[in-house]
């Protein structure tokens, strides 16, 4: 028997982000759920759910959906507990 309280694990936060015009063609302009770290420096690039590496210079930060959803990204937040980033 032990003293161990197990807490629930925190809820990671997500930005939406998008790749701008110019660095991937429009058809993979879609937008990608980003975990961002809690704390310490951002790093010098994210990595989306669906595993897209995203360099922040890059991506345009979205304060919603819109246009296509990346379907993967959205099939993994189902499963994860997240907070968006907005
Ligand atoms: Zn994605």
């Amino acid at each position: 028997m032990t003293n161990v309280a197990y807490a629930e694990p925190a809820e990671e936060v997500v930005a939406i982000v998008r790749l701008r015009r110019g660095v991937v063609g429009e058809r993979r302009r879609v937008c990608h759920l980003v975990p961002i770290p809690g704390s310490g420096p951002v790093p010098h690039e994210l990595l989306a759910l669906c595993g897209e590496p995203i360099a922040p210079g890059d991506a345009e930060v979205m304060n919603r959906i819109c246009g296509m959803p990346c379907e993967a990204c959205l099939a993994r937040s189902s499963r994860g507990r997240y907070r968006s980033f907005w």
